[in-house]
């Protein structure tokens, strides 16, 4: 066993070298091949690098062409864009959100900064999305429903909304979710921040609940430094995210008059301009990572290993290229991250699971078995869309 295990990761490792060369290869790398150094230039020469500038609203705009959504808010970061979308879908003080488990911190900590508290819930063992039926159950269970809302019946706290996460740019599927939401009355806020340019039968992820955010940090699959957006089709949200991340200042040429408590969230003008010149490289950067599964697909195709690929009527943006190693142990897991990185090829294993975490380990978690299984046996290797011609 331990020299099968030996074996299958050098197969592995030589599988990623031919795809990217020799040398140092990155989990997820941005590319620069269009537009960006004369945008961000142009933005320079302007003067309007900062929160005003006509950038901002020109990339909001291709955002909004590109996902259907009806408005965009750009914000300075993912975790801004999901603290701001959660207080805008009515998460208060003492609320509980439904958030999966097994995701990156951002999620859970947003939910905190609203004065809430993360619920967290298990993952379906495919594409790592919510496990939705095994969450009707708990909630039939765990909860009642008290005019309107619905009731975590151990604590009494409410529990205002739930967050699908696609998990690598694999969607989750929406439609169960919304039915779910409904059934219980739960809110949507969709974290998305890993799925710009996936789609679930056609219609693109962020867009199915009332709100839904995304990412453009430096890892993601576009870049604009950091920052991130929200996504809605309800007017008056839109309006109101606007005037909240921009501290919440009314409109006047000088005075000073802010009638909320709002934040510094907008995405300065340099950063929407690298952004808008990565938008327009999406459709590249969408095929080179499909091409990418595809080849991970044939060449591991000997090994008893899943390639995990578009979950049924989706697109995937194939984010970061995830494997199930198919040992539940976790020794092979271990074996490919310390030979590879060793080799200076980063994989990853994928999150620890939230519940885990100490600033979240007292929170309440329905039992998250099959995420813990996942943790065990996934790994994220190189993903990035700059790929050598292969044959
Ligand atoms: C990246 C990410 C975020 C946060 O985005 P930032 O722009 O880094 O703040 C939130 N949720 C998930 C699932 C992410 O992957």
């Amino acid at each position: 066993m331990q020299q099968q295990n030996a074996n299958f990761s050098q197969i592995i490792i030589e599988v990623i070298q031919e795809i990217f060369g020799p040398g140092p290869v990155s989990l997820h790398q941005p590319s620069f091949l269009g537009n960006e150094w004369s945008y961000v230039k142009d933005a320079i020469d302007s003067t309007f690098v900062s929160s005003v500038g006509p950038y901002v609203s020109k990339f909001e705009t291709e955002l909004a062409g590109y996902t259907g959504a009806k408005h965009v808010i750009a914000v300075t970061n993912g975790t801004a864009a999901l603290h701001l979308a959660l207080l805008l879908a009515g998460v208060s003080r003492n609320d509980e959100v439904l958030i999966p488990a097994l995701t990156f911190v951002a999620t859970a900590n947003a939910v905190s900064y609203c004065g809430a508290i993360p619920h967290f819930i298990d993952s379906e063992d495919k594409y790592l999305g919510l496990n939705v039926e095994k969450l009707a159950e708990y909630l039939e269970e765990s909860t009642i429903q008290l005019s309107g809302n619905c009731v975590n019946k151990k604590t009494g706290r409410i529990i205002r909304a739930i967050v699908p996460m696609h998990t690598f740019g694999h969607p989750c599927n929406m439609e169960k979710i919304m039915s779910l939401a409904s059934r219980f009355h739960l809110k949507i806020v969709e974290d998305a921040a890993e799925g710009l340019g996936s789609f679930f039968y056609g219609k693109h992820v962020g867009t199915f609940g009332e709100l839904g955010v995304l990412s453009f940090n430096g890892n993601k699959i576009i870049t604009t430094g950091g920052g991130g957006a929200i996504l809605t089709n309800n007017d008056f949200i839109a309006l109101r995210a606007k005037h909240l991340s921009t501290t919440a200042k009314i409109n006047h040429p000088w005075e000073y008059i802010h009638d909320d408590i709002g934040f510094n969230y907008r995405l300065p003008n340099i950063n929407a301009a690298l952004g808008l010149a990565q938008l327009e490289l999406m459709s590249e950067f969408l095929e080179n990572k499909r091409r990418l599964n595809q080849i991970y697909k044939d060449k591991l195709s000997g090994l008893n290993i899943a390639v995990i690929g578009d979950p049924p009527g989706c697109a995937s943006n194939f984010w970061l290229q995830t494997l199930d190693l198919k040992d539940s142990s976790g020794k092979r897991l271990n074996l490919l991250l310390a030979e590879s990185n060793a080799v200076g090829i980063s994989t990853r294993p994928i999150w620890r699971l939230l519940n885990t975490l100490d600033p979240y380990i007292n929170c309440p978690a329905m039992n998250v078995e099959v995420a813990e299984r996942l943790t065990k046996s996934m790994i994220n290797i190189p993903s990035s869309a700059l790929i050598r011609p292969i044959s």
